[in-house]
């Protein structure tokens, strides 16, 4: 056995095994190539998936005969002009692409130089270089490459079939056109073009929804909120979908770095953290974020692919994500994505003209749908009974107390304040099956889950007083003794501290029960032993190494659960009208904690459009 030493075309060989591992690979180097050199447009075809051709065509600066020569040697790049690593800012600065293609499969490269007065072509067949030689182009770069993997037969059976190749390939040009809004891109296959993107206009964060928009279809644009942060001398811009636009995996969670896409742990991490509140372990928000930072803040060169990258300071980007998602995040309030609004009105538009019986009101003349007693017993009838019907006050004051949802008053007549129309979620008409609240507002209506609802404010009430140091609370006026068998009073008074900054007073009381002595204020009049029954037996399950704050989002949903609003309760027109000024004022209020609605709007012109009034 002797050493020696490996021909270049073996090298660079070896090299397109990481640079080259499939057709999306080759799309995703010439690419970056022609925004590096500057083009205001890129068309991508392929044919095949990739094995039989991939062209690339830009714009760019091109390169005249020399520099062409130059570009399919190895370790030859135009982009590292002060040979410093540190400073890379642009997407290419390995120098491997081109000789790395050229060794795998027949690659012909065709430029030409805005001053040049031709265009020149060279072609590297297998390793083989052939010699530059004139011939007709435009201005900028066409990039051809044909039978891929020919010359490495072995890294040939790995393609996939050819739509799967062409799915990854145009899932690399939709990144890479996500962080160039201002570059028109296309793509085809030879029989279909699968991305059109005009350039976007206006300025960054603009262009940039705009781009986004298209690329990940309408919803997103209606429903994503504008990030632009900076800490330091590293700025996060993008766009972040609301929580109730939700996906069951991650495949529309975009993010760059420096322009360059990448798939990074920590910045998965730091979305996560951010959407925690919000949104099921099991769904995932839509987002594009963008970081920019100083070259020397972060590594790029890890990886042949430069999909991955390290910083230099992890826990700087970490807490600029978390702490710029949640600010947006909160200030938009109560919104609820439109597509809430559009799946309830894909529920509700009628399925066949002649529905399942039943659910249909018989037309009677004179007194109109809603007119007859006689109609027969269904929801609509009793939906609509008890819309006519007045609120029982008795009913309703004898059940109600407490600060939050102060009752009292009678309720208003169905017309009283107008102006309160003005509100987003405008004011209450009706309460339906006693868990429904039916608000009218300027231009629609809302329809809230008053359970889910209070339950998403008692829970961001309770997060803001316990960073602002306790929940207030209500003294008992008769302390209330809760029977919970030893190991249920022992799991609660162990935690009794925790609780009394949750707004809940216990002590322990003989063996086996607690003295509860005062209750968190905002819940109003509380069914205290089912609290604390059921307090009990979450806190059974938790580890009690962890503090409650961990839990926080569980024991506020069995807390809210106790609270004066929940399903099933009957409001009156001021509780209800103070729930939507409170959801209204409160960050978060428009999902639970699971990332479903706490509530729907359905605008006129949709309702109109669902009776074919449009
Ligand atoms: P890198 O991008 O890492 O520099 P490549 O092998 O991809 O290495 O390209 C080598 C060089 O060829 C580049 O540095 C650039 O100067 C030139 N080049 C490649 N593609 C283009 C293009 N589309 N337009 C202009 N110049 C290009
Ligand atoms: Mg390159």
């Amino acid at each position: 056995m002797s050493i020696r030493l490996l021909s270049e075309n073996m090298i660079n060989q070896i090299a397109a095994g990481e640079v080259v591992e499939r057709p999306a690979s080759v799309v995703k180097e010439l690419v970056e190539n022609s925004i590096d050199a500057g083009a205001r447009r890129i068309d991508i075809a392929m044919e095949d998936g990739g094995r039989v051709l991939i062209a690339v065509t830009d714009d760019g600066c091109g390169m005249d005969a020399d520099d062409l020569a130059l570009a399919i040697e190895r370790h030859a790049t135009s982009k590292l002009p002060d040979d410093d690593l540190q400073h890379i800012g642009t997407l290419g600065f390995r120098g491997e692409a081109l000789p790395s293609i050229g060794s795998v499969a027949r690659l012909t490269v065709t430029s030409r130089t805005a001053v040049g007065d031709s265009a020149w072509s060279i072609t590297v067949d297998g390793g083989d270089k052939g010699a530059v030689h004139p011939a007709a182009h435009p201005r900028g770069t066409r990039v051809e490459v044909r039978d891929l993997f020919y010359a490495t037969p072995a890294r040939l059976k790995f393609m996939k079939a050819p739509q799967t190749e062409r799915n990854h390939a145009a899932d690399v040009v939709r990144r890479l056109a996500m962080a160039h809004p201002e570059i028109a891109f296309s793509f085809s296959d030879g029989a279909r073009s699968l991305i059109k993107l005009a350039p976007a206009q206006g300025d960054f964060l603009s262009a940039q929804l705009d781009r986004l928009d298209a690329i990940m279809g309408n919803e997103f644009g209606d429903n994503a909120l504008a990030i632009d942060a900076e800490r330091e001398s590293i700025r996060l811009s993008g766009h972040i979908g609301l929580p109730t636009l939700n996906r069951g995996n991650a495949a529309l969670q975009f993010l760059f770095v420096n322009g360059r896409p990448v798939r990074d742990k920590l910045l998965q991490g730091a979305v996560r953290a951010a959407y925690r509140d919000f949104l099921a372990h099991d769904r995932h928000p839509l987002l594009a974020l963008f970081l920019d930072m100083p070259p020397e803040l972060v590594d790029v060169n890890t990886h042949p692919a430069k999909t991955e990258v390290r910083f230099r300071d992890p826990g700087l980007v970490r807490g600029l994500i978390v702490s710029a998602l949640k600010h947006a995040l909160a200030e938009a309030g109560h919104r609820a994505s439109t597509t809430v609004s559009n799946m309830a009105l894909g529920a509700l538009r009628p399925r066949s003209e002649s529905g399942p019986s039943g659910t249909v009101l018989p037309l009677r003349p004179g007194g109109g749908a809603f007119g007859g007693r006689t109609a027969p017993p269904s929801s609509l009838a009793e939906a609509a009974a008890e819309y006519l019907a007045p609120l029982d006050q008795a009913h309703v004051s004898g059940t109600f107390g407490g600060a939050a949802m102060a009752p009292s008053a009678p309720a208003p007549a169905i017309d009283e304040a107008p102006a309160l129309e003005e509100y987003p979620l405008g004011v209450a008409r009706a309460q339906l099956h006693e868990t429904y609240i039916v608000a009218q507002t300027a231009n629609g209506i809302v329809i809230v889950d008053q359970h889910a609802a209070h339950e998403r404010l008692v829970y961001e009430a309770m997060k803001k007083a316990m960073t602002e140091g306790g929940v207030k609370r209500q003294v008992l006026l008769i302390p209330e003794v809760v029977e919970l068998g030893e190991a249920g009073a022992e799991a609660v008074t162990d935690r009794a501290g925790e609780l009394e900054a949750l707004g809940l007073v216990v002590e322990p009381f003989g063996t086996g029960a607690v003295m509860v002595r005062e209750t968190p204020a905002l819940l109003g009049e509380t069914d205290v032993v089912g609290l604390v029954r059921d307090l009990a037996d979450d806190l059974a399950e938790y580890d009690s190494a962890l503090g409650l704050e961990t839990k926080l989002a569980d024991v506020c949903s069995t807390i809210a659960c106790h609270g004066s609003i929940r399903a099933g309760r009957r409001l009156n027109g001021q509780e209800m009208n103070a729930l939507l000024r409170q959801m209204e004022a409160t960050p978060h209020s428009g999902q639970c904690n699971h990332g479903r609605p706490t509530y729907v709007e359905l605008k006129l012109g949709d309702i109109e459009r669902l009776f074919g009034r449009r």
